[in-house]
């Protein structure tokens, strides 16, 4: 109620300035009513404009999480072999999910590892290199040293 008081008084005092300064051209009260017309128009699209834009921006944000949900969507199997679903699956949650089938339940593992995507100019040094670093940590083959990292 304030507010609408107070917005009145302030569309009240622009208009009258508006007017008393055309006053010399435009009779008085026809340019204050004009005024305070366009005034409340102006409000009104201001208004109605701020709400699309709010509503633009809720649902790009609905859009962002419904593609960030979509990327973390992985076809997971129960061990039976007999169900097949698709879950968002996250790295930090554990998922459990019932097999209507053999109604075991059973949790998504998930297993990281890494691997050089850089091109190097020489594979066959590359290949030496990380052998002799295997070698001095004990173990004899690259392909040893992968299968001794726990699973
Ligand atoms: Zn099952």
């Amino acid at each position: 109620m304030k507010n609408i008081i107070l917005s009145l008084i302030i569309v009240s005092l622009i208009s009258t300035g508006i007017a008393f300064g055309l006053s010399e051209f435009i009779d008085f009260w026809k340019i204050f009513t004009l005024s305070i017309v366009i005034q409340f128009a102006g409000s009104y699209i201001w208004k109605s404009r701020s709400i699309v834009y709010g509503e633009d921006a809720i649902s790009e944000i609905a859009d962002d999480l419904e593609e960030l949900i979509n990327r973390t969507l992985l076809e997971v199997e129960c061990p039976c072999g007999k169900y097949k679903t698709i879950e968002p699956v996250f790295i930090n949650e554990a998922l459990v999910l019932e097999c209507p089938d053999c109604k075991n339940k059973f949790s998504v593992l998930i297993d990281t590892k890494t691997a050089l995507i850089t091109e190097p100019l020489a594979p066959e040094d590359v290949y030496a290199q990380l052998q002799t670093a295997n070698e001095e940590k004990g173990s004899t083959s690259v392909f040893e040293t992968i299968k001794e990292q726990p699973t």
